[in-house]
């Protein structure tokens, strides 16, 4: 065994904004004996992932399953989409935003990166990392662009390094505004199923995600879910594609089976977890993670320390950002907190590495699981020596009990 020893009894508290905790019935499902991937039986799972995943993405279109991290499925959004010296429109939310522009960089597209001008004088942080994507930008940007070159638009729906979501109905009007035929590519991968995601609805052309954050499975698979218009631009589009080639894949797709040997196991986990999604209502699933939220933030707000995302309105139901004070590293109160308390919390990533920490939740979580969590984080922040004004614990107590389960 790896080494788990340091805390010999009860459970660690994943409070990471994914991968997340895994619910037992969805480990149960996992550890099923694998099928043959070509046998009668696997065609039924094959067809009930592919149809109950379009649920979770709100799409009648074909949605594409990888067996790969999210990453495999940036890659393939925009290998499928686009041709060598392609122009792209991307929009800096955070680390994962810049990340994946980078990765546009490395595959010969030429990507323009937007992003809200200027540093935020209370923490030092840049703005453009504490606020969603401004779509007004967005319209500009494609207005003077009267050649039409750029291909695509490509945004982060929630950004996991600053918990900050980005109104994607929004950018799609901005697009239509400006009335250009720019396809728009939608990064999900942790918003599904946890945040509210319209895919069809708000006019996505490619949505992105992966299965370890809101589907609440282990990581390793992920998706891209399609529009008419982005499958009709993967015929012609030029960038070299072969293992990530939608047209093969959906054409298999049709009869239950994949043209490689699919995640097996993960699929029968994708299946429970849509189960368990869709008997609870996907409305109830969104309005759960809000309320988890605003306990959270009840509590960071107690201890007098600002929140990551600056905006209210596009505050994250998927986790929350807590800077430090100056002076304050971040990690290092991380990892006291790990190392007495058995609890991990997400790294400042980038431009935010050792100024700010980042409390999940999602997944296998309840009242009482973020109760913990925060105790945690409330005895690590003393016992690190930052000053904070009062009981975050308290603050979130009372709001839990005075707040009922939907
Ligand atoms: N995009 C976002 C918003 C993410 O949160 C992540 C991972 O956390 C990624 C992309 C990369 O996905 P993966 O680590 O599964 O490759």
């Amino acid at each position: 065994m790896i080494a788990l020893d340091k805390h010999p009894s009860g459970r660690h508290f994943l409070q990471i904004p994914g991968p997340s905790p895994v619910p037992d019935r969805i480990l149960r499902a996992i550890s099923l004996p694998t099928i043959d991937h070509r046998g009668p039986e696997f065609a039924d799972l094959g067809n009930k992932v592919l149809a109950g995943i379009r649920k979770i993405f709100q799409t009648r279109h074909p949605v594409v399953i990888y067996p790969a991290s999210g990453t495999g499925a940036w890659e393939a959004a925009l290998v499928n989409v686009c041709s060598p010296g392609d122009r792209v429109l991307m929009y800096e939310t955070g680390h994962f935003a810049s990340l994946w522009h980078k990765m546009a960089q490395r595959l010969g597209l030429q990507p323009e990166l937007l992003a809200l001008p200027g540093i935020d004088e209370a923490t030092g942080l840049p703005n453009s990392w504490r606020h969603g994507v401004q779509a007004e930008l967005i319209e500009q940007r494609l207005r003077d662009d009267r050649g039409q070159q750029i291909k695509a638009v490509c945004v982060v729906h929630n950004e996991t390094s600053t918990g900050v979501t980005s109104d994607i109905a929004a950018v799609r009007r901005a697009i239509d505004a400006a009335g250009h035929p720019a396809l728009l590519l939608v990064d999900t991968i942790s918003g599904l199923a946890s945040a509210d995601f319209r895919h069809d609805e708000w006019g996505i052309d490619v949505s992105i995600s992966g299965s370890q954050k809101g589907l609440m499975l282990p990581p390793g698979i992920s998706f891209n879910a399609l529009s008419p218009k982005a499958i009709e631009a993967g015929n012609t589009a030029k960038l070299p594609k072969a293992f990530w080639a939608w047209d093969e894949i959906v054409e298999m797709n049709k009869t239950g089976y994949w043209p490689y040997t699919p995640n097996t196991n993960l699929l029968y986990g994708l299946s429970e977890a849509i189960e368990m999604l869709l008997e609870q209502g996907m409305p109830v699933v969104f309005a759960r993670h809000q309320r988890w939220a605003r306990g959270v933030r009840a509590a960071v707000q107690a201890w007098g320390l600002p929140i990551q995302c600056a905006d209210d309105k596009v505050f994250s139901p998927v986790l929350t950002g807590v800077v430090t004070p100056r002076g304050v590293d971040a990690d290092a109160v991380r990892r006291l907190i790990h190392d007495r308390f058995d609890l991990s919390l997400g790294a400042g990533l980038g431009k935010l590495r050792g100024r700010m920490f980042r409390i999940g939740h999602l997944g296998d979580c309840n009242n009482l699981t973020l109760m913990a969590a925060l105790s945690g984080v409330e005895m690590g922040l003393k016992l690190s020596g930052v000053a904070i004004a009062g009981r975050g614990v308290q603050a979130a107590m009372d709001f839990f009990a005075a707040t009922p389960s939907e």
